[in-house]
């Protein structure tokens, strides 16, 4: 049989785009390594309410009781130093699901209008004049006029197109975490989520989700920091971890090694080039998550259904050549372009040494715009400008500020 399109991986990523060219009439091969699904996949599982309005279905899923799920309304944050302060507000802030169920629901959806193979998992990728082909693990080749790689972190497409080097450790942070059922493992606040920005040398955070039935909480940290510091001791400094959290009386009963997992996380913003000759990258694949939060569900949907529409427009020309699939970066830089470049800028400046997280985390504490705006910023609600020019006005004196807006001629 013949394909319009392939899309490896069938994460929301690939199942998103998957559902969306399929529904629009293309012949759609879905591929992914994992043998069924439900499939697991370490995640908090944290979706932002702008991720509801962009994909509508998302709630439809929430609503029906599809994927089941822990609506969030307050916050605890937590600076290197321990400062602590709470934040609540009337409409959930995040929506915790476990990844089991939400990807399933995206991949069976994809699944009713696309061909799917599971357990392929691909290994060679190669642009050719006329077509892409793939080869799996199995020797078994496929090929198709154009492609979207949305095999994640590690992706094989990435470095085969060689639109992600081989070697860039200090572009991915690893998230070590455990979710695990109540009976064994329990939070002080199930509605509430944590958030530590507890540093290891320059980026490192911490958080406890609890979702329905699981507690779910882990620690990131770089890449490079990982595998100099914790190589083969990611379970170790895991355990200890949540005797710490225990210690605060966050947490109280057991881990569960069992339920340990490591899994990266590019946070160093979108590859410069995120498409080639006949091939397009979505989600992690591409580096499509936020560099401060880690987020990346969101990302992952929206590049996603942007790489579709890509596809689709292009199947209308029969061009598959790199002019023409370049309509995908100008697409996904005029809807969450600024947001990523912003979410590094952030990382960089805020994970520069401790100093900086605890003056805000102490400034926040006595000024309710403020915490509101970095709660608000950090789920996707508010934008960077007003956070950034809240900052500059609560940081520059008043008689400065009223003669700078003089100057400029605003009502001081
Ligand atoms: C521990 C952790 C916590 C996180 N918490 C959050 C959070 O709370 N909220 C949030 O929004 N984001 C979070 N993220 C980020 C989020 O998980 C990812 O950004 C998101 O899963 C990206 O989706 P994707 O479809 O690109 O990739 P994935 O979800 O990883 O899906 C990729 C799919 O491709 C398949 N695949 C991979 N390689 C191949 C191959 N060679 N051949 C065939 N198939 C292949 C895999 O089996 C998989 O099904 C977290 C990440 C981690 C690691």
């Amino acid at each position: 049989m013949s394909f319009d399109v392939i899309v490896v991986g069938g994460g929301p990523a690939g199942a998103t785009a998957a559902y969306q060219m399929g529904r629009a009439g293309a012949k759609v091969l879905l591929l992914d390594k994992a043998k069924e699904f439900p499939r697991d996949k370490p995640c908090g599982g944290g979706l932002s309410a702008r991720l509801l309005h962009r994909f509508p279905y998302v709630r439809e899923f929430l609503e029906s009781g599809e994927v089941p799920v822990n609506p969030i309304r307050r916050v605890h944050l937590e600076s290197p130093d321990s400062t602590r302060v709470t934040y609540g507000q009337n409409d959930p802030v995040l929506y915790l699901i476990r990844r089991w169920e939400f990807d399933a629901a995206l991949f069976r959806r994809a699944q009713g209008v696309c061909t799917v193979r599971n357990g392929v998992m691909i290994r060679r990728c190669e642009v050719k004049p006329t077509h892409v082909e793939l080869e799996s693990t199995e020797g078994e080749i496929f090929t198709a006029p154009v492609l979207i790689g949305a095999d994640s972190a590690n992706s094989v497409i990435a470095r085969h197109t060689g639109l992600r080097s081989e070697a860039a450790h200090k572009e991915y942070a690893v998230d070590m975490m455990e979710e695990t059922d109540y009976s064994r493992l329990q939070v002080a606040d199930r509605e509430a989520i944590y958030l530590f920005l507890t540093l290891t040398q320059t980026f490192g955070y911490g958080y406890i989700f609890p979702k329905t039935e699981h507690l779910n909480l882990g620690f990131g940290c770089k890449l490079d920091w990982y595998l100099t510091a914790l190589r083969g001791k990611g379970a170790e400094h895991h355990a200890g971890w949540v005797e710490t959290l225990k210690q605060k009386g966050d947490v109280t009963g057991e881990t569960d090694r069992s339920r340990y997992k490591a899994f990266p996380i590019p946070v160093s913003g979108p590859l410069a080039q995120t498409f080639t000759d006949r091939v397009l990258l979505a989600g992690d694949a591409g580096g499509f998550v936020n560099a401060f939060t880690a987020e990346g569900i969101f990302y992952a949907m929206a590049s996603g259904s942007l790489a579709a529409d890509t596809v689709l427009e292009a199947m209308r020309s029969q061009r598959y050549d790199k002019r023409q699939l370049s309509a995908y970066q100008r697409a996904w830089q005029r809807e969450i372009g600024d947001d990523l470049r912003h979410s590094v800028e952030i990382q960089h400046r805020l994970f520069n040494g401790s100093g900086r997280m605890d003056s805000l985390v102490r400034n926040a504490k006595h000024d309710p715009e403020l915490l509101r705006l970095i709660i608000g910023y950090s789920m996707g609600a508010a934008r960077y400008e007003e956070l950034r020019s809240y900052m500059m006005r609560s940081t520059v004196p008043t008689w400065v500020w009223g003669k700078m807006k003089a100057a400029v001629g605003l009502s001081a």
